[in-house]
């Protein structure tokens, strides 16, 4: 049998129990894929409703029935031993996928979604020859990658399956890369964790929906544990450049520390929100309290009793007012602009015993589950990110889909705010939804709400000892200063300098804040480089770059075995494929929302030229990273 129904059913009351704590429409989808009965979805189909509501409103006597159908279901596989079905296709798939992301779903997802409900039988992303290579080519072949946070390490995880040499230089003293690096107080990811981790290791364990970060480096640090990785990684390296010997063909990297590692192809794994942007604001320096920024939080720092001010609203900053606002004296928020923030009632729970048991034993719950997340957090999403250029109030929406989101987050910002027109007049945005990196509430409007918390809107004149002074001439006096003012995404790679044929360097390949990629992972004159979270690839609107990660990591493990296989030296891309796969992207861009000029966001350059968010949907990336095109790439 290919799953264990013996321990799913060998204690009746748990297995009710966990069917109670289990979500209806993800337990439906189960019995359909299990019984093949499509009736239920027809049945259930009006009770079901999203993107943003991904769970439904189903009356208590389906949901009855759902589980006791269920409950008779797995007890029969148990009891008969039989096999279950095969994956769903054709139409029954269709209609699945519709039901759970509660809109009419083409074929695209068809593939992808068939992949991933097999997952717990086959690995999607194993990595496997195409023939098997001569054993002294694998074994000369040696690939460096730099960085060991979630692509790092998953990239060192494939390497390892296909048995080719690698070392990762990381420049902290372990894994984990950002959930290693922020420590801020609150510091949480904002994507859903079932779906939010590999595709290939779920954890079933997740204490909340939404993970804090020691939970979330755990889960990489675990990663990097079982499959023995830290062997191969080198901590406290750091890399100060990389270059490629046209001669050899080899990648020659420098540490700051002036040793030389190479190999035969080069990974960056860096991140992109990885150096702190620290903003340009006079007298910055003569600040005569503690001062730091998020991303370099001092765990020494007391805040209780203290007055805080912290500059920047965005994603980290809404994390950290909330975490600390009932402990201070006094938080002084200096807000630029504000940002849209949408509620989700998972964002504060933790995960029932029930659920976390369900989704560990009963055979595709999780799967179907990720998928509901994946719609409702990432593709389901893209229809309000289009600009419809017959629309009437462009100003403020983009689209019939944008205007009802927005409508729908203003709603839930006046119920936080209450009758305070003053402050809501600060924190409801012009610009249209989705502008920014859309947030989720964790209490953010709250928070403002209270005595002690001030929101500061006017521009800030510069630091001074004793605190900010604003352009009206007030000084905010505090005790501390948190810069949550986010990080220097549009200098991707630096510090580090990448030299490719002929000794150019990237940064002057692509101008200033200008980087290019074709797919966001190769670049023409750099042979053999590979680039994980690279340009345009960067997801702005909700979506999950664990799986953006596993599709880069996916596409390079195929070039790398064109590479062994085919006995090559190189494959550099070409020109025209990276020239024509930019056009598009721009071309997308102009049709999106963040080129829309009402905001200002990381995403675009001071030429409003959009370089690191991708404008695909996720099933998109997943197929154009899917088979990797030898014919793209000039193969010496
Ligand atoms: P961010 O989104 O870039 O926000 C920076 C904030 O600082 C903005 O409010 C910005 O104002 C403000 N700011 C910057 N320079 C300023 C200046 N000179 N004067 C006044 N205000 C200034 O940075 P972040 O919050 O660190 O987030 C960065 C990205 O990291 C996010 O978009 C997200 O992708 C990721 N992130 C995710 C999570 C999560 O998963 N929960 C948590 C943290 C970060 P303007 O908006 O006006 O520029």
């Amino acid at each position: 049998m290919q799953f264990d129904f013996e321990t799913l059913t060998a204690d009746p009351d748990r297995l009710r129990a966990g069917l109670e704590a289990a979500d209806p429409a993800t337990l439906l989808l189960v019995l359909v894929q299990l019984t093949g009965d499509a009736s239920w979805l027809h049945e259930a189909r009006p009770f079901v409703r999203g993107p943003f509501n991904y769970q439904e409103e189903m009356p208590d006597e389906l949901r009855g029935r759902i589980r006791e159908a269920l409950f008779k279901t797995v007890n029969d596989f148990a009891a008969t031993g039989r096999e279950v079905p095969a994956i769903p296709d054709g139409q029954l798939l269709r209609d699945m996928m519709s039901f759970a992301a509660a809109d009419e779903l083409s074929d695209d997802y068809a593939a992808m979604m068939r992949e991933d409900l097999n997952a717990d039988i086959r690995d999607p992303g194993k990595f496997e020859w195409r023939t098997e290579p001569p054993r002294e080519r694998v074994e000369d072949f040696q690939v460096v990658i730099i960085g060991a946070g979630v692509s790092g390490i998953y990239m060192a995880i494939r390497l390892l399956e296909a048995g080719i040499k690698f070392t990762i230089l990381e420049k902290n003293e372990t894994v984990g890369g950002t959930w290693l690096e922020n420590r801020y107080p609150g510091c949480g990811v904002d994507t859903p964790n079932h779906f939010y981790s590999f595709a290939f290791a779920p954890n079933h364990e997740w204490s909340e929906y939404f993970a804090k970060r020691e939970e979330l480096w755990r889960y990489l640090e675990d990663m990097a544990e079982r499959f023995d990785l830290k062997q191969y990684i080198r901590f406290g390296v750091e890399v100060d450049e990389a270059r490629f010997d046209d001669e050899t063909a080899q990648w020659r990297l420098t540490t700051t520390g002036g040793e030389v590692v190479e190999g035969d192809v080069l990974v960056s794994a860096v991140g992109i929100l990885n150096r702190p942007k620290m903003p340009q604001i006079e007298g910055l320096e003569s600040f005569a309290g503690p001062s730091f920024h998020t991303a370099r939080w001092d765990e020494s720092f007391d805040w209780h009793g203290k007055r805080i001010a912290m500059i920047g609203t965005g994603a980290s900053g809404q994390q950290v007012g909330p975490a600390i606002a009932d402990d201070v004296d006094r938080l002084m928020v200096f807000q630029r602009s504000p940002h849209w923030v949408v509620p989700n009632p998972n964002y504060h729970a933790d995960v029932a015993d029930g659920k976390k048991w369900i989704l560990k034993h009963l055979p595709y719950y999780l799967r179907w589950y990720r998928f509901q997340l994946f719609w409702g957090f990432a593709d389901g999403l893209h229809a309000a990110l289009e600009i419809d250029p017959e629309w009437s109030d462009p100003e403020h929406s983009l689209n019939q889909v944008n205007a009802r989101h927005r409508h729908f987050m203003e709603r839930h910002i006046r119920r936080e705010i209450g009758d305070d027109p003053e402050l809501l007049a600060k924190v409801i945005p012009d610009y249209p939804p989705y502008g920014k990196r859309i947030l989720i509430d964790n209490h953010w409007f709250r928070t403002l709400t209270r005595d002690n918390v001030d929101l500061i809107t006017d521009d800030i004149a510069r630091i001074v000892p004793e605190g900010v002074e604003t352009t009206d001439g007030t000084v905010w006096e505090a005790d501390a200063l948190v810069l949550a003012t986010g990080f220097e995404a549009s200098k991707m790679l630096s510090p580090m300098k990448v030299y490719g044929r002929g000794g150019q360097e990237i940064h002057d390949v692509w101008g200033p804040n200008d980087a290019r990629a074709y797919l966001g992972i190769t670049a023409p004159g750099f042979p053999n480089f590979f680039m994980m979270n690279g340009p345009n690839t960067a997801l702005a609107h909700g979506g999950n770059q664990i799986f953006m990660a596993e599709c880069m990591v996916w596409y390079t493990m195929q070039a790398i075995r064109e590479l062994i296989e085919g006995g090559h030296q190189t494959l550099d891309c070409r020109q025209d494929v990276h020239d024509r796969y930019n056009e598009i992207v721009d071309e997308r861009h102009g049709r999106m929302v963040w080129t829309h000029p009402g905001m200002t966001n990381w995403y675009r350059n001071e030429a409003g030229r959009v370089f690191a968010v991708s404008p695909w949907r996720l099933v998109d990336y997943w197929r154009l990273t899917k088979e990797f095109q030898p014919e793209e790439y000039l193969v010496a």
